[in-house]
Order: C-alpha cells, then structure tokens, then sequence
C-alpha cells in the first residue's frame, strides 16, 4: 500500500495511478484529482483545503 502523493490517502492496489518524474522521483495519486492538482496546478498539498496534508495556521 502507497500514499497518494497529493493528499495522503491510502491508495489501494490497482487503484490509483502511478507517475515518474524526469528526476526518477515517484508520484502516487489516488484519483485525477489529485494528479491534476499536483502536475496542472502544480498546487502545495499543505495549501490545499481538503488535502490530508493541508496545515491549518
Ligand atoms: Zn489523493
């Protein structure tokens, strides 16, 4: 089992999606949400609301 990479849920096997960076660094996303937030947006989990990761100030 992984994290999603955005906003921290656990990812079930064969759930999800799987992105290599150029880097070689491994992105786990639990669903398009969060993938385009991440990659599109390129939004910071810890700013995002309904992010697991989200910090309150
Ligand atoms: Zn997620």
């Amino acid at each position: 089992m992984v994290k999603c990479t955005f906003c921290g849920e656990m990812i079930k096997e064969g759930t999800g999606k799987m992105f290599v960076q150029k880097d070689a660094k491994i992105l786990y996303f639990c669903n398009g949400k969060c993938e385009k937030n991440m990659l599109k947006l390129k939004r910071k989990p810890y700013n995002v609301r309904w992010s697991g990761r989200y910090k309150k100030k």
